[in-house]
């Protein structure tokens, strides 16, 4: 096993991960400051998806665990040494523990990669980037307004504020997990709550190294807490535990729903970051290349495994037979690898049962028709032969009520489906329970406007794909999701409106006397 990486001197006060019984490093979960073992003293697995070596084992909490966390996190909101600070000290934590990540960037994102195999050029970019986040919303922790409201009732004053909402639980998948937690706990925090968070099982490490550095930054113990275990078996007391007031999710639709259903029993508040099946679209009065290297980007970065991949590729007839000719030369000399390596292009999917989804949709996909223009299979690699690596894959003469073209894979399966004019795209595009993202790529800008109008979903990409930041909202429409990340719409999310009203005439009138 490669060396594990180590906090970097920036950070001498870093706690080490002890090793367990095993020999391997041992997560426990974290809770009220401290990282406790699980209280049924269970443990499971985890594996390196480029080695098929297990390196790591990480807590099965269970009910018990995440009612500790869940009420060290209503300790925490009810202390003054957290609810007492000003929205301008809260910021001013966030902003440290914005260099702190900083610092320890190259140190994050060599944790991530041994636990979902992302290029680490790809985490190197995007652990630097997450420091903005908490910049962004610490910046943004005293700038939260209330209004004073001119109401059509003399004698009384009346203004509204914003107030933290208590605990929020955030369930995150294993995609991309520091980034989409911090998509929930930067705006958490600078609005004032207290979280418990629950990572995948799958990518744990990551998060469990995270928190040491939230300890470092000074925030409050309890203020986060980190529960770990199995979904479906511990996910259920979570987002139904009664001092569990927000529930911020990111995750399958399936999920999602139950969920969304279980949250609805309690009135708990939700976001729902969902998934998607997002239609990249190509007229013939597109720049090609650009287009090229934007429907590469759109569904084959990552290996398919993000939300917004640009999984249906919607080429004007015109073109069509042209663009997916470009689209296998681009992809003829790509190389796997190691992620740890610069030259690595295409890492490993992230884990053996979303490997084996892959497998049976391209499956399906031949069974109900398409056509396979390339890959449809894993790939071999020189040096990893428990790699789970597998080749970008084309299918042509894809019609748009085939499962393929409805269902997320969540891997490097591309469907590309031919159309006619604007309306037709606009038609096919929309027809899906999806709405996260779009691609649109045609040099006509009127044009360029007006499917920004019609193409329901929640971001919508003109000549580029997979822009996002900090600074603005992201969310989808339909199944892909409720509520928005991101931006201000994304601390809204975490604070509750309260309106005052203060009586300035002395006055009170007999109820039961009528007016
Ligand atoms: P998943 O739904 O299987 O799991 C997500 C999280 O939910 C995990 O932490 C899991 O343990 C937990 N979970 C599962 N069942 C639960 C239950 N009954 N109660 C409580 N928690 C439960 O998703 P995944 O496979 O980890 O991630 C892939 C999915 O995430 C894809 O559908 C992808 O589109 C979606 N995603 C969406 C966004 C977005 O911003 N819209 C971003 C990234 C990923």
């Amino acid at each position: 096993m490669p060396p594990l990486p180590i906090p970097n001197a920036a950070s001498p006060q870093v706690r080490r991960t002890p090793e367990g019984p095993q020999g391997r490093l041992q997560y426990d979960l974290y809770i009220g400051g401290e990282f406790v073992a699980p209280a049924g003293g269970r443990y499971f697995e985890t594996t390196d998806p480029v080695t098929g070596e297990v390196w790591a084992d990480v807590a099965r909490g269970s009910e018990a665990d995440v009612d500790a966390a869940c009420r060290a996190a209503q300790a925490a909101f009810e202390d003054p040494a957290w609810r007492g600070l000003s929205a301008s000290a809260r910021g001013a934590l966030m902003r440290r523990l914005g260099d702190l990540i900083t610092e320890n960037a190259d140190w994050l994102a060599a944790v991530e990669m041994k636990d979902n195999g992302k290029l680490i050029a790809e985490l190197d970019n995007q652990m630097r980037y997450m420091a903005n986040y908490y910049y962004y919303y610490g910046g943004l922790a005293d700038k939260i307004e209330g209004s004073t409201i001119p109401t059509d009732k003399p004698g009384v004053f009346n203004f509204t504020r914003y107030e933290p909402i208590g605990v929020v639980a955030c369930i995150m998948p294993w995609n991309s997990p520091l980034p989409l937690t911090s998509l929930k706990l930067a705006p958490a925090l600078a609005a004032g709550n207290t979280v418990v968070l629950k990572p995948s099982e799958f990518t744990y490490a990551s998060l469990l190294e995270f928190v040491k550095l939230i300890e470092l930054a000074g925030f409050p113990k309890g203020v986060v807490n980190v529960v770990t275990g199995l979904g479906h078996e511990m996910g259920n007391s979570l987002v139904s535990h009664p001092l569990v007031e927000r529930i911020a999710f990111t995750g399958g639709p399936e999920a999602g729903r139950i969920i969304n259903e279980q949250a609805a029993r309690s009135m708990k508040r939700v976001t729902m970051e969902l998934g998607g099946k997002s239609p990249n679209i190509v007229f013939e009065d597109a720049d090609l290349e650009q287009a090229v290297k934007g429907a590469v980007t759109g569904i084959f970065a990552a290996s398919g495994q993000t939300c917004v991949a640009g999984s249906r590729l919607l080429l004007q007839r015109s073109i069509h037979d042209d663009f997916i000719g470009r689209l296998v030369d681009f992809l003829e000399d790509i190389r796997f690898g190691h992620p740890s390596d610069p030259q690595t292009q295409i890492a490993p999917i992230s884990t053996a049962p979303q490997l084996a989804k892959i497998e049976d949709y391209v499956r399906i996909a031949q069974e109900e028709g398409a056509t396979l223009v390339r890959g449809g299979k894993r790939a071999s690699v020189e040096g990893y032969p428990n790699g789970l690596f597998y080749e970008p894959t084309i299918f042509s003469d894809v019609t748009n009520d085939m499962r393929i073209a409805q269902e997320e894979v969540f891997g490097p399966v591309l469907s590309v489906i031919p159309f006619d004019d604007e309306d037709d795209a606009v038609r096919i595009a929309n027809d899906v329970k999806f709405g996260l993202a779009a691609g649109i790529w045609t040099e006509n800008l009127a044009r360029g406007i007006r499917m920004t109008e019609k193409v329901r979903a929640g971001t919508i990409w003109v000549n580029n794909y997979r822009s996002t930041s900090t600074t603005s909202p992201f969310g989808g429409f339909k199944m892909s999701g409720i509520g928005r990340e991101g931006g201000i719409a994304g601390i809204m999310e975490y604070l509750e409106l309260k309106s005052v009203w203060i009586s300035t005439n002395v006055e009170i009138p007999n109820p039961f006397i009528r007016r």
